[in-house]
């Protein structure tokens, strides 16, 4: 089969798979009046490996296979190869205005995770279920996303604890026969689930042996019957108060996936019941996500850096001191993003025989990321002034008798025209919205599950610069 078309994606989607989007079932996600901007979104990943300009980032050739393949489902070898798959991350969120395509990153993560897990617990064959499964995926260049977030219930109880108010808060497996497992459960906020083509399936948190039955990993096409999916709504159009842009939206839907004993074959299960391995999987999958996460934020923080200069011009304050500081705030902010990032793929560690970004740098990252993000945002909205939220819209604007004097009054700085000063207003909107807030203090994670990281991997550190001030100080 090999790298797959733009048209080759949509086709695939046709597949009767079971999605609702706002109180109604989705009968083709491609056609789709919203759900298809989403669908244009992820195909942005196909396009790349069409293009001449992308290429030779989107692909590599794969010996083993004698045939092209995207890069995602490469397996690292070194520093250089996580760096260029970080590198195409940083592409193709800037081709998708700041949404990364999620055709086939954020499914990768769990594709390595899972890996790694499978070589750690030395079982010969999980390994050779995942590699076959690897190998499938990069022959048929399938789009493939990772549910990891249980809808977990009383977050404080264990999944198999009695006072949960049922046993279903976090996927798990009711049954198993000689073909295969059947699992119950849902997952949530799954991102662009109902545009993939698979779904890979892995625990989020570690587990006991009384969870041992929540110890599950598996991937499934994402039309296997008794799945089902509920998309959250999302603005996939110009509304008609704001500027007309003939530039196309991006965006993502995340999922509500319902599991209703959904059968899974054993060739696509990649844990069962192993429940010391379940934190292993996640901590794994957390770690490469973080890295992917660090990667699509750089765009992201480009177009905040982008929008804070142009607003600071066209209100004419570009030149003043507490403005210049200001920007420069974000400078370091993107830079130290962006060098974090690369040490981290550079300054790599070797877990399960497979390299990953080095973990602390990594987190500290997508923490310095998170924690500040609404700092530079506050920036933005500074800068901007209070016509952010109280200036006339498009219509207004549109209208004859006021055409004019919102022309006359809303001009700042001198010779640049009103309209694109309002232009600019529209799209901070849509940038520095709260949607956006929430997804970088939640996506791949809380803050305090980096900083826990952070700190579980810094005991060796901890332990040697208390030893080595202990000897400073005379202490045997
Ligand atoms: C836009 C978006 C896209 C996402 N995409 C995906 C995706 O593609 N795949 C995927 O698997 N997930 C995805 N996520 C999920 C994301 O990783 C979670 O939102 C995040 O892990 C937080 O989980 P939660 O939403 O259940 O919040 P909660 O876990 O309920 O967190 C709320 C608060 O409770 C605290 N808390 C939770 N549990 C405990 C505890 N046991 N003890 C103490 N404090 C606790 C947290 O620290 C936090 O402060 C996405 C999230 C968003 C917002």
């Amino acid at each position: 089969m090999g790298l797959k078309t733009v048209e080759q994606y949509k086709e695939s989607l046709r597949d009767g798979r079971v999605v609702y989007y706002k109180g109604e079932r989705v009968e083709d996600v491609t056609t789709h009046r919203e759900l298809s901007v989403c669908v244009d979104t992820m195909a942005l990943d196909y396009e790349m490996s069409e293009s001449p300009q992308y290429r030779d980032l989107a692909v590599v050739y794969d010996e083993g296979l004698d045939q092209e393949i995207s890069r995602y489902y490469h397996l690292p070898k070194d520093g250089n190869d996580l760096l260029r798959q970080f590198d195409l991350i940083v592409a193709s969120t800037r081709l998708g205005d700041g949404f990364i395509p999620l055709a086939h990153d954020i499914g990768a993560d769990a594709l390595n995770a899972i890996s790694i897990t499978a070589n750690m617990m030395g079982n010969k064959e999980y390994i050779e279920r995942i590699e076959n499964y690897r190998t499938y995926l990069k022959q048929n260049d399938l789009a493939v996303v990772s549910a990891v977030t249980d809808v977990k219930g009383d977050r404080l109880l264990r999944p198999s604890d009695p006072r949960q108010a049922h046993s279903d808060y976090y996927v798990h497996v009711v049954d198993q026969n000689s073909k295969g497992i059947i699992v119950r459960g849902a997952k949530v906020h799954i991102s662009g689930a109902a545009y993939s083509n698979e779904l890979f399936v892995i625990p989020c948190r570690a587990m006991t042996e009384a969870d041992k039955g929540y110890a599950v990993a598996f991937a499934i096409p994402t039309n296997t019957p008794g799945l089902k999916q509920v998309c959250r709504p999302f603005h996939s159009r110009i509304t008609p108060l704001e500027f007309p842009n003939s530039r196309p939206i991006r965006v993502h839907s995340d999922s509500l996936v319902i599991f209703n004993d959904v059968f899974v074959p054993w060739e696509r299960v990649f844990l069962c019941g192993e429940w010391k391995f379940a934190a292993t999987m996640v901590y794994h999958f957390a770690l490469m996500h973080r890295r992917t996460a660090c990667a699509y934020r750089i765009p992201m923080t480009e177009q905040l850096l982008g929008v804070a200069q142009a607003i600071a011009e066209y209100n004419g304050v570009a030149k003043a001191p507490h403005v210049q500081e200001k920007i420069t705030d974000i400078l370091i902010y993107l830079q130290t993003l962006r060098s974090m990032s690369y040490s981290a793929c550079l300054d790599y560690v070797t877990y399960g025989g497979i390299p990953v970004p080095n973990p602390v740098t990594t987190n500290i990252a997508k923490y310095h990321f998170a924690d500040q993000y609404h700092s530079i945002v506050k920036i933005i909205q500074d800068l901007a002034g209070g016509l952010l939220v109280t200036a006339p819209t498009y219509k207004d604007y549109q209208l004859p008798e006021l055409h004019e004097d919102i022309s006359k009054y809303l001009g700042a700085h001198a010779g640049m025209p009103t309209e694109q000063r309002l232009r600019m207003f529209d799209l901070i909107r849509r940038l520095t919205g709260a949607d956006r807030e929430t997804i970088a203090l939640h996506g791949e994670g809380s803050l305090q599950a980096q900083r826990m990281t952070i700190y579980a991997e810094a005991r060796k550190v901890l332990a040697e610069c208390k030893k080595m001030v202990e000897e400073q100080a005379g202490i045997e």
